[in-house]
């Protein structure tokens, strides 16, 4: 398990996240919630234990915005409120033990992570090539 360092646009949050090696790549989200979230086309995530991130300055702070899935369950994202980098997203249907954390804002994890695979690959622009294995929407559990 290696711990990886991260913070957000302005310095105002920062965080750490440990991580198994098998974790240590980006799960590509081709949803339509995170294209409006990023702006972009697929957001860099993982899915890791709640007790892995660690927010080492700010953590009293961060903005929180709830929306609503498919499942009809909350989805609740924590960002920084000066800038707006989301730290992570907490799922109400993956329990309260488990979170989505952005692997795109780790220092290490923007410079040396793989795509590990692609999901909701359904909403994915007909332009963008296959990086890895692609599921429609996530993989079967
Ligand atoms: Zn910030
Ligand atoms: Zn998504």
């Amino acid at each position: 398990m290696t711990s990886f360092d991260a913070h957000c646009h302005c310095g105002q949050t920062e965080w750490t996240a440990k991580l198994e090696p098998e974790q240590q790549g980006h799960i590509l989200c081709h949803c339509d919630t995170c294209k409006y979230l990023s702006g972009s086309t697929f957001t860099l995530n993982q899915i890791i234990p709640t007790s892995s991130l660690n927010i080492t300055k700010g953590a009293s702070k961060l903005g929180k915005y709830t929306y609503y899935g498919e499942s009809g369950k909350g989805v609740h994202c924590y960002f920084c409120p000066n800038c707006t980098s989301h730290v992570y997203h907490q799922q109400e249907v993956m329990g309260p033990d488990k979170i989505v954390l952005r692997t795109g804002l780790l220092t290490e994890g923007i410079k040396n992570f793989k795509p590990a695979a692609e999901i909701f690959g359904k909403a994915k622009l007909p332009w963008e090539k296959e990086v890895a294995q692609t599921f429609d929407t996530m993989p079967p559990s």
